[in-house]
């Protein structure tokens, strides 16, 4: 039924059931928080509620339809710990400014203008989707993570005008829904996916030049990531990935030179896990050993400068443009301490070995990262690093250049 805006305060509201809403309902679930579904897509909304099971603690509430057009469906738990004091609102739609945007133009009118509202965009910046909010202060970035059940942590985005008591409710949220928060600077890819692009972008270059997969999963392990780079891509789906390289690119043309992978792949309607078939194939949520057979002839299209490489050349080109892209992130204020980049790889990107990720840094040590950014740079925009950051190298450790670079 249509039931009068604002909807009922002191509620969580997520809104965008995709691949990744469906995650984030996944943690309320878990975590037993009450919370209303919402998504321009009545499919999205069926989806989801088949893709959650709910013991006998749980009901559904009212089927609600929004000016727009928009649906929902209330899930409540019988957990006396709610309502919550004001309501917080979750948006996960799509990746477009202008999208985000329009609707955020009518979150005071849905919500009332005491919610809490935070974008888990990946890539925008807050401060410019908050134009189109009617009180910035109460705007806020919540970033979740994909696979969002392995990766226990959130970034929240303070942008220009978000307030400290925003900030706060945001980060309760976060840990009452077990993902400890990180707090974060405003700008584009925030810490994880700004880390995340140059490395994606770079496996799919390395498989159009020759790289197999299965050296791609090996290296992505050495190097201590909790699976390949490839599937990956798959689980945080191919349209969003592209739509987040483009942002990312738009931002720092410099830092990469885009693989045509993802829109091959979209040409071909392989859209990653979700659907089925990606890079990989996936069969009742079981991946290929082996890439598709139509995802090497993708591959075959964009074949070029094919060479042939060690493992320990495949870990440099992976990693080291992390390690560059954590430095210039660090240089622009998105976090200052080598401590949050450390929880974000671990937290946000499954990190697995039993060491900060800095130390891989400081084990391949100084010489060798000059000497593969000296050997690949001219082929790989995301291996060039600034002179200052070299420099820093000389004669220290990474983590210590790290440090000193500003
Ligand atoms: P998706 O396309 O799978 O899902 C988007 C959902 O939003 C769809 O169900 C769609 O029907 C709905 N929608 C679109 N416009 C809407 C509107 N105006 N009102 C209500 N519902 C609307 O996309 P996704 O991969 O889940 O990504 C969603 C957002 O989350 C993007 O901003 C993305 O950058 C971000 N994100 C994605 C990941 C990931 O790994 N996929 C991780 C973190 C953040």
């Amino acid at each position: 039924m249509t039931i009068p805006t604002p909807l009922p305060p002191g509620r969580v509201y997520l809104i965008g059931v995709g691949i990744v809403g469906r995650a984030i309902l996944k943690a309320h679930i878990d975590a037993r928080v009450s919370c209303w579904i919402l998504d321009q897509s009545s499919e999205a909304i069926q989806h989801a509620v088949d893709s959650i099971q709910l013991d006998t603690h749980w009901q559904f509430g009212t089927n609600i339809t929004l000016p727009d057009g928009t649906t929902g469906l209330e899930l409540i738990h019988n957990d006396l710990r709610q309502p919550r004091d004001v309501s917080i609102v979750i948006e996960s739609i799509v990746e477009r400014l202008d999208v985000k945007r329009s609707f955020f133009a009518n979150a005071h009118d849905w919500f009332g203008g005491e919610a809490i509202l935070c974008s888990n965009t990946s890539n925008l910046r807050i401060t410019e989707i908050a134009e189109a909010v009617q009180d910035a202060s109460r705007f806020a970035g919540m970033h979740f993570f994909m696979p969002v059940d392995r990766r226990p942590a959130t970034e929240v985005v303070r942008g220009e005008l978000t307030s400290q008591t925003t900030i706060e409710a945001c980060c309760d949220h976060a840990e009452h829904i077990g993902k400890p928060p990180l707090v974060v600077a405003d700008g584009p890819g925030f810490i994880v996916n700004r880390m995340l692009s140059p490395y994606l972008n770079e496996s799919l270059l390395l498989l159009c030049r020759g790289t197999p997969a299965e050296q791609l999963e090996r290296a992505a392990e050495i190097y201590g990531m909790p699976m390949s780079p490839l599937e990956l891509i798959d689980y945080i789906g191919v349209r969003t990935m592209f739509d987040a390289g483009r942002a990312f690119w738009q931002s720092f043309p410099d830092r990469l030179s885009p693989s045509p992978m993802l829109a091959g792949l979209i040409k071909k309607k392989r859209l990653g896990r979700a659907d089925g078939r990606g890079l990989y194939d996936y069969a009742k949520d079981h991946r290929s050993a082996d890439l598709a057979p139509e995802t090497k002839q993708i591959c075959e299209t964009y074949r070029r400068h094919e060479q042939s490489l060690h493992d320990s050349d495949v870990v440099e080109l992976l990693s080291i443009p992390m390690w560059i892209e954590s430095a210039l992130a660090k240089r622009d204020g998105i976090a200052k301490r080598i401590e949050d980049f450390n929880f974000a790889m671990r937290g946000g990107l499954g990190f697995t070995a039993d060491r900060p990720w800095i130390d891989f840094f400081d084990e391949m040590g100084s010489e060798r990262i000059t000497s593969a950014v000296d050997r690949w740079s001219d082929i790989t925009a995301a291996m060039k690093a600034p002179a200052e950051l070299l420099h820093a190298l000389e004669g220290q450790d990474p983590s210590q250049a790290w440090r000193e670079f500003e």
